[in-house]
C-alpha cells in the first residue's frame, strides 16, 4: 500500500544486505518500481558494511546503474522528498543518536537521515544492535515501520506483493 502511493524511494543498504546477499533481489525490486513510475535511488553511507566501498561493490555486482548510487551528503538534503526510505540491514549508519547523544559511541558520526523521509521501512531480523552495540531509537519513531525478516526474503516478499 505504501508503494502504491510512492513517487520516490531511497534504499539504504547496510551490512545486513551483504549477509543476506539481497543485492540481486534489490535490483529486481528497483526494476519493478521503475516500471511503475517510481524513482529509486540508493543512499550510500561511507562506512556501511564492513569495508570501504562494500555496498558499491555489491550493488555494482547486481548491475545497479552507478548514477543511482547517491553519497550521503548528496541524498541527505533531499530526504524530505523521499516517500519511503527502505533501510535494508543497516543500523548504525541510520542511528539518530549520533546527532542527539554526545555520550554515544557514535556521537558526531554523520548518518543517513532516514528519519526525515515520509516513512522509513526498516528491514532486519530483530531489534538486535549493529556493530556499535547500541539501541537505535529510529525503530520506535512514528514514521518508522519494522519489517522483521531476512533481507533477501523481505525484498522478494515485497516484489510478490507489488506484483
Ligand atoms: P550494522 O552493523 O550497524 O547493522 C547491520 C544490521 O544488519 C544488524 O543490526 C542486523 O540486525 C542486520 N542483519 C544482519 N543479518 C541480516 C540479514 N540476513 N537480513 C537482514 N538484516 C540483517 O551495519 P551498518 O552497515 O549500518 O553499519 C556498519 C557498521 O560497521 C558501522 O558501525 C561502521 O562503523 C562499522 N564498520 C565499518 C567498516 C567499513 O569499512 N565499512 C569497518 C569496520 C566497522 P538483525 O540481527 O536484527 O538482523
Amino acid at each position: 500500500m505504501l508503494i502504491d502511493g510512492a513517487r520516490r524511494v531511497a534504499i539504504v543498504p547496510g551490512y545486513g544486505m551483504a549477509v543476506a546477499q539481497a543485492q540481486h533481489a534489490v535490483r529486481d525490486l528497483t526494476n519493478l518500481l521503475n516500471s511503475r513510475g517510481v524513482d529509486v535511488d540508493f543512499a550510500i553511507h561511507p562506512v556501511a558494511g564492513r569495508m570501504p566501498g562494500h555496498m558499491n561493490v555489491l550493488l555494482a555486482e547486481a548491475n545497479i546503474p552507478y548514477d543511482k548510487l547517491l553519497e550521503m551528503d548528496q541524498i541527505n538534503p533531499q530526504m524530505d522528498t523521499v516517500d519511503i526510505a527502505i533501510v535494508l540491514g543497516a543500523n548504525d549508519v541510520v542511528n539518530p543518536v549520533a546527532r542527539t547523544d554526545p555520550k554515544s559511541p557514535i556521537a558526531g558520526m554523520p548518518i543517513i537521515d532516514v528519519d526525515k523521509a515520509r516513512t522509513a521501512v526498516i528491514i532486519k531480523r530483530s531489534l538486535s544492535p549493529g556493530f556499535a552495540g547500541i539501541p537505535n531509537p529510529l525503530f520506535a519513531l512514528d514514521n518508522s515501520l519494522m519489517l522483521f525478516s531476512d533481507g533477501k526474503k523481505a525484498i522478494l516478499d515485497i516484489i510478490s506483493a507489488v506484483k
